[in-house]
């Protein structure tokens, strides 16, 4: 018997294990696949060649999981880019994003945005600093029927209204304006020139299967502006060793204060005696008991799948049968013989450019255009890909003098609209992207030793992300904060007595963050306390 299940060990559900266990409780963590970290895992792909297979970019990883869980003392080093992005464009120029001289890498296209970057900055800044303060809450919840909890939460709401009062009304316009616009929008009011909006607009439909013109993007730009790397704000860097670096740690750290962890053992139901969680039954058919369960999992998945839709509240299974998942990504590893060339900045030697997120994407309207392309025909044939070439920074992870490089494609349909199957396309779209790469650094095909590819289909098999969600459910205003996953389930408790939701599915939503794990384990307790208690 333990005191919690965590069903996934993702990097949410160590997260919230090793807290859980840190205070005491027994903890057990059962993860389908023969390694954790769900979609932060580093695999070897081809003979000598290691990356991360999903996730691959650091940044969101909240500062005080890393410090309360000692994850620099179980091996994690990140290490930052040296400039942040690289955007070869068709007109064979470029701009460099970041680093000492980004103001007059602007100027290049255009005076009025380099002079219009520092307020930029700031604007996002303030923004930021609000996420970050929110992220390890749990948001306001609306409750039902006992007025002591109303009350509770909306103290809760109250002081969050008080902090954005503290903004002023100018800013408050600002903070509105990206929580509700698009980042096309916001982006158009701000610069004047394409490649420093597409810069910044990339992060508006990053794992967001919309276009940048789509309302409520610019939230999902915010949403990649809030984390730091080793103290530096906004910046996005490269742990050591591959994203499962960072989830080996915290399943070091977890283990080190007595939780249990399952490799190879899914859940295949969630079992509910007498009006409440009572355990899990394994594929193997274990029953395994546990006062509450907590599901790392798309919380559409846990719902639909593992329990019995009879014994939740009415309208529940409904409302979760419409939680929108859609990322349209396509991710790819590649080996490489060498790096990549680009006509805009020649040069094979490592150059500060090759740290970067290479953007292939020099437009918000070639980004739009991608989505329309997708909608139809289920892929752009001008598609965006964001490359990043971990082994630049990263020697443990290819052959000497040779590389290994993500490339993060955005803007496949998540089901393609003719009916057919993603198994059949693979290759094709693969073909694509790594030709998309090639007509801005020529080098590139003939320097591709090896592959492997995921589409959406792929991720959803291999990780349970429905659709290839890389959030767990879309950021969209309607799936965020006290409405994730839905209204009235906003505080990590489940439909049913002693169910939790610790992925990302739960407030503040997708991205290598560690909050939910964070924030539900916070929940568990405080129950666990007032049971004892009581
Ligand atoms: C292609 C891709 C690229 C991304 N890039 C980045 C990035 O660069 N930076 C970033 O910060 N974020 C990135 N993300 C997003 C980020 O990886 C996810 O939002 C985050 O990993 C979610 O973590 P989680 O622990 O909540 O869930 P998951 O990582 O999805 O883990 C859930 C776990 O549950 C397991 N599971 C599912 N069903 C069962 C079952 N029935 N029984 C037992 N176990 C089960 C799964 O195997 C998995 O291990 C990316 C995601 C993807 C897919």
């Amino acid at each position: 018997m333990y005191d919690v299940v965590i069903v996934g060990g993702g990097h949410n559900g160590l997260v919230c294990a090793a807290y859980l266990a840190r205070a005491g409780l027994k903890v057990v963590v059962l993860e389908q696949r023969p390694v954790v970290g769900g979609a932060a895992v580093t695999e070897e792909f081809a003979p000598g060649f290691r990356n991360s297979v999903a996730a691959y970019t650091i940044s969101l990883l909240n500062p005080k999981v890393i410090r309360d869980l000692d994850l620099a003392a179980h091996g994690l080093r990140i290490v930052e880019r040296r400039i942040a992005n690289f955007l070869p464009l068709d007109d064979g120029r470029y701009l460099k994003v970041g680093g000492d001289r980004f103001k007059q890498e602007i100027a290049k296209f255009s005076t009025r945005d380099a002079d219009r970057l520092d307020g930029y900055q700031a604007d996002l800044e303030i923004a930021a600093d609000i996420l970050r303060d929110l992220a390890l809450q749990t948001p306001p919840n609306v409750t039902q029927g006992n007025p002591i909890a109303a009350l509770c939460e909306l103290i809760k709401a109250g002081r969050l209204a008080e902090r954005i009062r503290r903004l002023g009304l100018e800013r408050q316009r600002e903070l509105l304006e990206l929580f509700t616009a698009s980042a096309g929008d916001y982006l158009d009011g701000r610069f004047e020139s394409a490649p420093i909006k597409a810069a910044y607009g990339f992060d508006g439909i990053v794992g967001h299967y919309a276009s940048p013109y789509a309302s409520g993007s610019a939230y999902v730009l915010l949403h990649h502006c809030f984390g730091e790397v080793n103290g530096r704000r906004a910046a996005w860097g490269h742990a050591i060793g591959g994203m499962g670096a960072v989830t080996q740690a915290m399943a070091r750290a977890a283990a080190g204060h007595g939780a249990e962890i399952r490799l190879s053992t899914a859940v295949r139901e969630v079992v509910i005696e007498k009006g409440r969680v009572s355990g899990v039954v394994t594929d193997k058919g274990d029953m395994i008991r546990g006062a509450a369960v907590a599901s790392n999992l798309n919380p559409k998945l846990l719902c639909l799948t593992l329990i019995d839709a009879a014994v939740l509240p009415p309208g529940f299974a409904e409302r979760m049968r419409k939680w929108r998942c859609a990322s349209g990504t396509f991710r790819m590893n590649v080996a490489l013989s060498e790096l990549p060339d680009f006509t805009a900045l020649p040069g094979r030697q490592p150059g500060e450019h090759h740290t970067a997120g290479i953007i292939i994407g020099p437009s918000l309207g070639y980004m739009e255009q991608a989505y329309f392309d997708a909608r139809s025909t289920g892929w752009s044939r001008r598609p965006i890909i964001e490359l990043v070439i971990p082994s630049t920074l990263d020697d443990t992870l290819a052959p000497q003098g040779r590389h290994v490089a993500s490339l993060f494609c955005q803007h496949v349909a998540p089901v393609l609209p003719d009916g057919s199957s993603w198994d059949t396309h693979r290759e094709t779209v693969a073909d694509l992207m790594i030709a998309t790469v090639d007509s801005y650094a020529p080098n590139f095909k003939r320097s591709v030793l090896a592959r492997q590819l995921l589409t959406p289909l792929d991720l959803e098999r291999t990780f349970g992300l429905l659709g290839g969600d890389i959030f767990h459910g879309a950021l969209d205003l309607g799936q965020i904060f006290s409405a994730r996953p839905m209204l009235g389930y906003a505080d990590y408790r489940g439909p049913i007595p002693g169910l939790y939701l610790c992925g990302a599915g739960s407030h503040p939503g997708g991205g290598v963050t560690g909050a939910p794990g964070h924030n539900a384990a916070r929940e568990i307790l405080r129950d666990f306390r007032r049971r004892r208690r009581g």
